[in-house]
């Protein structure tokens, strides 16, 4: 059975989709993806040898081996322009591996009108970057799941406006406030002012004073929630 993380990554993948999915260890999103009927094709890239071998014996032993390319490559690497792909997913790295995977091969989101990206950590950088490179947030989801908070960002072609709140908290997260969304602002709020509290009586030094102002910031951000 796919993870509910997985599954909720699943949900935002159009019907007929041709899907690359990145980083993809088992091949269990892609092979959840054809036989549900949601993907017609899919690649599965991986850059270690053994989560590649996994994925091939998982394809395998699925009997998906005509519908699901695995390959061994450097992110989207693993996607040729004859793949035709139009989704691709990337799921289970910090934001900052995200960002960097979706910069290295720029020639392959080429025919690309989805992504579907859920970094560990780090939302933010995702959204930075979609802003940057004019992709917009359709959709959005934040979920507990083993007492971890995962969120799910989405994104189509297009440009957009977000504030600096915003880009933190996700624009359609900060205005559903998920139990889950709540949960993890709440506890990084009390981290802040943990820190916050411990150098208060700090000696004052550029470094300290920048670390203060840094995190007021960021508590200023978290109660105008
Ligand atoms: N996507 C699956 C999931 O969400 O459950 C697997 C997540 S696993 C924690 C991250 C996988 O990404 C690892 O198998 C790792 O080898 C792979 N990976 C990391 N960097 C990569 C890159 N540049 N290109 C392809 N795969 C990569």
């Amino acid at each position: 059975k796919l993870s509910k993380r997985l599954e909720t990554v699943a949900k935002f993948v159009p019907t007929g989709a041709v899907v690359a999915d990145i980083g993809s260890d088992h091949a269990y999103l892609p092979c959840y993806l054809i036989h549900k009927g949601v993907a017609t094709r899919a690649v599965a890239g991986e850059v270690v040898k053994g989560p590649f071998e996994s994925a091939v014996g998982q394809v395998k032993k699925e009997g998906l081996t005509e519908k699901i390319t695995v390959r061994l490559a450097d992110g989207l690497a693993a996607v040729e322009a004859a793949d035709k792909v139009d989704t691709v997913t990337i799921a289970g790295m910090g934001g900052p591996l995200i960002v960097s995977i979706l910069e290295k091969h720029p020639e392959s989101l080429r025919g690309v009108t989805r992504l579907i990206l859920q970094p560990n950590i780090h939302a933010k950088v995702i959204r930075e970057w979609a802003l940057a490179n004019n992709w917009a947030i359709q959709d959005e989801a934040i979920l507990e799941e083993d007492e971890k908070i995962y969120e799910i960002v989405v994104l189509q072609r297009g440009s957009m406006k977000l504030t600096e709140a915003e880009i933190l908290f996700g624009p359609k997260l900060m205005l559903r406030k998920a139990p889950a969304f709540v949960q993890k602002w709440t506890r990084e709020k009390q981290n802040w002012q943990r820190v916050l509290q411990s150098i208060e009586g700090a000696e004052q030094t550029p470094e300290i004073d920048e670390k203060r102002a840094e995190l007021t910031h960021l508590l200023n951000l978290v109660e105008g929630l």
